[in-house]
């Protein structure tokens, strides 16, 4: 039966609430993933706990080198957001494509992640940027990388009827920085993509190699996916099309996207995969070239 509806104004109270309902109460932001997986029978929950509502959890700010998003930012927020456009580009542009203007009004970055489908859109540039989760389950705090945070398909390592997210931290676009995110999707629906790919990439101070890689692929696995191999092969690399070419090859060796009947075979996204990603590596690097890092 289902017993209330929270609205705590602290990490704190809701910390509480969360224990002396032992297991039985769950997290809520938005609402626009658990309501529905609640309705067809997916996930079970006595009580609600409303975590928009709660001061210190509606910052966008930038402290000691990291762009900080409290758990109750939504997506329009962080589209909205200077400082978001200025310091992560591609988080910015990823949340402007969630759903339609009143999921994203609501619904929040962090339960995006926690949800756990590989390829939610704010979640595949949190990773391809090397967001950290903070999180607060009464006893203490850890951290965690956006991408370690997938069980499965659909299952998160967090347990929102134990612990919180309190906020995720993007460490902020440097000189030399570019980056790309880049979204297929079959026509204007509200719906998840049939792939997306997010690059962000370093280059040296001539603007000739690459220092470092981040490539994020979606949905070709549990979660969204690294490609440890195209990151390897372009590190140190010349920024020339055939290191571009050759990254985007190994990188689909690293993915097993499954057959869908509403988002493409899996044949037909292995097929594009590699396009998609020399695409967003090409797009990055002019980004890197073109600017100092940060956009605008
Ligand atoms: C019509 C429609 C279209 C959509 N289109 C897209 C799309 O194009 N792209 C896309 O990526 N997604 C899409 N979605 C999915 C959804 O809107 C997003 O995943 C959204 O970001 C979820 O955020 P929320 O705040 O509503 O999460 P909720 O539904 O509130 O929560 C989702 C999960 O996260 C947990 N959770 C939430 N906050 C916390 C916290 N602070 N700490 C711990 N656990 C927490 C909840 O317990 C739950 O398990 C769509 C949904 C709908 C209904």
């Amino acid at each position: 039966m289902f017993q209330g509806y929270y609205l705590p104004q602290s990490v704190k109270e809701a910390l509480d609430i969360l224990a002396n309902h032992k297991g039985q109460a769950s997290i809520i932001g938005g609402g626009t993933d658990i309501v529905l997986d609640i309705q067809e029978g997916k996930k079970k929950c006595a009580a609600f706990i409303d975590v928009s509502q709660i001061p210190e959890l509606q910052a966008i700010e930038e402290v000691d080198g990291y762009l900080r998003l409290g758990a109750a930012v939504t997506h329009a927020q962080a589209n909205r957001s200077a400082l978001v456009q200025k310091t992560a580009p591609i988080l910015a542009e990823a949340c402007s494509k969630v759903g339609s203007l009143q999921i994203r009004n609501i619904a929040t970055l962090v339960g995006n992640v926690v949800n756990g489908q590989p390829a939610a859109d704010a979640a595949v540039a949190l990773a391809a940027l090397g967001a950290k989760a903070l999180i607060e389950d009464g006893k203490g705090q850890r951290e965690a990388m956006v991408e370690e945070l997938y069980a499965d398909v659909g299952k998160s390592l967090i347990d929102p009827t134990k612990e919180i997210v309190t906020a995720l931290l993007v460490p902020v676009q440097k000189k030399g920085q570019g980056s790309a995110f880049i979204r297929l999707d079959q026509r204007k629906a509200l719906a998840l993509p049939m792939l997306n790919v997010a690059v962000v990439v370093q280059l040296d101070e001539k603007g000739e190699c690459f220092e470092w890689v981040r490539i994020i692929m979606a949905p070709v696995g549990p979660g969204p996916v690294r490609s440890l191999k195209g990151e390897g092969l372009l590190a140190g690399a010349a920024t020339s099309r055939e290191a571009i070419f050759q990254a985007a090859n190994a990188a689909v060796t690293e993915a097993n996207p499954r057959s869908s009947a509403l988002r493409g075979s899996r044949e037909y996204r292995l097929d594009v995969l590699p396009i998609l990603v020399k695409r967003a590596l090409e797009v990055a690097v002019t980004r890197a070239k073109k600017t100092d890092g940060r956009e605008g």
